[in-house]
């Protein structure tokens, strides 16, 4: 993938700075569009109406982004196609590795400015990238380094699926240890809230698991979409015939303390978000997965793993604890290493499911809740 070292883009002398970035849509991609709109926008740009089967294959299957390597399409007619139905929608600022190359973060400019963030982490039996759904987040949680700097927009569909399609390629190439492989999983734990951008999460769902080559051919159940629990969200998601995995961050079992860790606890309480887990997992048949970040000394004491086990008892889920990454400044830390223990143990006692999660990419940043790019201001005083 060639990486642009340029860095973000800084206002000029005179220029107004800290102008929320430019608002109007991102351009229209294959990727935002059903098999049957793809045909007409060719058609409608003078192209046969076949030529968009053929540019699903390249962008889908092949994963090629130079239309003059699409050597099925006349070479007067590349350009053209291109123009209407791939046009750049991520532009690479700066990529960051660790693990030896098998955690890679990247940081993409979108057309307006916007900037975001995706991480790729391969493991020996599986890849999976975690990419965002909005640049920045509205929904606040104080943990959080993407909630401190607020929402900016949403992802277009397209904007959301390129991002693993740039990971595909990466795999592709060969250009990640490991050999050249294939993106397993999706999880929707980047910047953003995937079910305040819903309409285009979820078609970017359907383009991520539609059969090669109108779309990118992965199982539903290696996607995850993570939300902070909008439950008429869940259980419109339920009702999608998609059997992708549905993530809730939980981070509390009692609404006293989750008022404040996830603000939006406020409008649906823990109970009516486990309500609308239960249905999920009734109508999908997936085990739900609970997100419970431990943070020392404010969500980790012993009767809440209690509390939090009998809210759980008997359903189809599974607890995932996640050792808090500190965001810069905060006065919150990681559990001590004995309540953790406790916590799982606590858990386990009571007939629940639990792992703890792995920390990859802490060093770059790249860790859960650590995606932070929202503004360019941000990403330069980063730098
Ligand atoms: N908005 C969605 C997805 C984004 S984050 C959601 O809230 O689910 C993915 C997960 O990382 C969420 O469970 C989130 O609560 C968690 N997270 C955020 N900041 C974190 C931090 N500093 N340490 C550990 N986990 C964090």
């Amino acid at each position: 993938m060639a990486i642009d070292l340029e860095a973000p883009r800084r206002p000029r002398p005179g220029e107004l700075t800290f102008e929320a970035p430019r608002r109007g849509k991102p351009p229209r991609h294959v990727a935002d569009l059903t098999p049957a709109q793809r045909r007409a926008v060719v058609a409608e740009a003078g192209f046969p109406a076949y030529r968009a089967e053929q540019v699903a294959r390249h962008y889908f299957a092949r994963l090629e982004p130079d239309p003059q390597r699409w050597t099925d399409v006349p070479v007067r007619e590349r350009a053209g196609l291109a123009a209407a139905l791939t046009p750049q929608l991520l532009t690479a600022v700066r990529e960051l590795t660790a693990d030896g190359g098998t955690t890679r973060k990247t940081l993409w400019r979108l057309f307006d400015g916007a900037l975001v963030e995706s991480v790729l982490m391969r493991y020996p039996d599986r890849v999976t990238m975690c990419i965002s759904s909005q640049a920045g987040c509205g929904m606040n949680c104080p943990f959080c380094a993407t909630g401190q700097a607020g929402l900016t927009r949403n992802l277009s569909t397209a904007e959301i699926v390129e991002q693993v399609v740039a990971g595909a390629r990466e795999l592709a190439a060969g250009e990640v240890p490991g050999g050249p492989g294939r993106v397993s999983n999706v999880v929707f734990m980047g910047m953003g809230e995937p079910m305040a951008n819903y309409r285009a999460m979820v078609a970017a769902v359907r383009r991520l698991t539609e059969p090669l080559p109108s779309g990118l051919g992965m199982s539903a159940r290696g996607v995850t979409v993570s939300t902070v629990g909008l439950a008429p969200r869940i259980r419109e998601l339920a009702q999608e015939g998609l059997p992708v995995t549905l993530a809730v961050s939980l981070h509390a079992p009692d609404d006293e303390l989750r008022d404040t860790l996830v603000p939006v606890n406020n409008r649906w309480r823990v109970d009516e978000v486990l309500d609308a887990a239960w249905e999920y997992a009734a109508r999908t048949r997936r085990r739900v997965s609970i997100e419970y970040a431990l943070i020392k000394d404010v969500n980790d004491q012993a009767w809440r793993a209690d509390l939090l086990a009998k809210r759980l008892r008997g359903k189809l889920v599974h607890v995932n604890l996640i050792p808090l990454n500190p965001t810069p400044g905060s006065k919150w830390t990681a559990s001590r290493p004995q309540d953790e223990r406790e916590f799982v143990r606590r858990l386990e006692a009571g007939g629940i499911a639990v792992t703890v999660r792995d920390t990859r990419g802490r060093e770059i940043d790249g860790a859960c809740g650590q995606l932070a790019a929202a503004s360019p201001q941000q990403a330069a005083a980063r730098g």
